[in-house]
């Protein structure tokens, strides 16, 4: 089976609607059809300040939604990506063949460290995507699941895979992009135009492991249009559009189909079936999520043996990019 490779961030205390819909959802789907290796990017959380602690638990808890989710530890390998210390190593090795301007032109270093000026902004968050490429190349996937987001992430490490191939000698495979075919794209609640995210949060961001009382309340306030016709119509009507979406995409309903039954009724009955709708998903995931919490030793069991398997892979990788580079290898 082709294999498949993706990470996510615990830069949060739960993850979001966004997050399940355009990520966590496809993964499910994905481990049928492939060998899947899913991780939580831990390294990658620490390029911007952070909270120990925090982390820690971040971690553990984003582990438990991925299995809430429907990631399935036996069909797919799960682990925590600092606990593979053949990700650091790769990614040195990758540095070396990276051009400062290179680096330089990668667009999220530039977002991530406009607010605080890039001089207040960390080495790691500049060699970010470099790391990212190490994370990719170590499995040699064949597919990456990406986002617009990441698509100029995953030109670089194709870059540096033909860079060290030619240099060297052929070690890593040139992962594609694997663009799902129904990925759902979830606009913020408020700010109708961005995508829910993390770092903004706020009344806009449906938290999964928030009380669904509180994700109703934020769904029954989402910002709409002037208009009372319900309609599909992304540029026109964004808010509206934005809640179809997500009826959809969580009950299962045709997008015509809903917009038919709601002919000659207004945004509340919408509002309302919508939030029901996430009720009715967020109660049980967060449920499940607990149910896990609570039996630690059974996810660290988990995590011991995802950490296993990467690392038989990603090290085997290692093996042969550090021979190619010429590394004295340990007598
Ligand atoms: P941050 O604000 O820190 O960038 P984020 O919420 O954008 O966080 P990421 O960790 O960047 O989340 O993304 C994790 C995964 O979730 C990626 O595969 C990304 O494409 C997907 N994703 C994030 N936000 C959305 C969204 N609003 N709609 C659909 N997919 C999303
Ligand atoms: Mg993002």
């Amino acid at each position: 089976r082709p294999r498949v490779l993706s990470g996510i961030q615990p830069t949060a205390d739960s993850f979001h609607l966004g997050n399940f819909l355009g990520a966590l959802r496809q993964w499910v789907t994905l481990q049928d059809e492939f060998e899947t290796f899913f991780f939580v990017a831990d390294l990658h959380s620490i390029t911007m300040p952070h909270d120990p602690k925090l982390l820690r638990e971040r971690t553990l808890v984003s582990v438990a939604q991925l299995l809430a989710a429907g990631v399935d530890p036996e069909r797919a390998t799960i682990f925590v990506q600092s606990q593979v210390p053949a990700h650091t190593q790769a990614a040195w090795v990758l540095e070396c063949l990276t051009g400062f301007g290179e680096a330089r032109r990668m667009t999220q270093f530039k977002d991530k460290s406009a607010k605080g000026g890039e001089g207040a902004a960390s080495v790691g968050l500049f060699t970010y995507p470099i790391l990212q490429a190490a994370d990719i190349l170590l499995y040699r996937p064949q597919y990456v699941p990406v986002g617009e987001d990441q698509r100029q992430h995953l030109e670089l490490t194709r870059d540096l895979a033909q860079r060290f191939n030619s240099r060297f000698k052929k070690t890593f495979r040139l992962p594609e992009p694997y663009i799902m075919a129904s990925t759902a794209k979830i606009y913020d609640l408020q700010l109708v135009e961005k995508q829910m995210s993390k770092s903004i949060g706020g009344s806009g961001c449906i938290w999964l492991l928030d009380d669904p009382a509180v994700s109703a309340k934020k769904v029954r306030s989402a910002v709409t249009d002037s208009e009372t016709e319900v309609r599909f119509d992304p540029v026109e009507k964004p808010g509206v559009s934005n809640l179809l979406n997500i009826h959809s995409a969580l009950s299962g309903t045709d997008i015509d189909e809903l917009v038919a039954a709601y002919a000659g009724r207004g945004y509340g009955d919408l509002k309302a079936d919508v939030a029901q709708v996430v009720v009715d998903f967020v109660t049980p995931f967060r449920n499940r999520v607990h149910e896990l919490l609570d039996d630690r030793s059974e996810l660290e069991a988990i995590l011991s043996a995802g950490a296993e398997r990467a690392t038989e892979v990603a090290q085997a990788t290692l093996r042969d990019v550090y021979d190619r580079v010429g590394f004295l290898p340990r007598a």
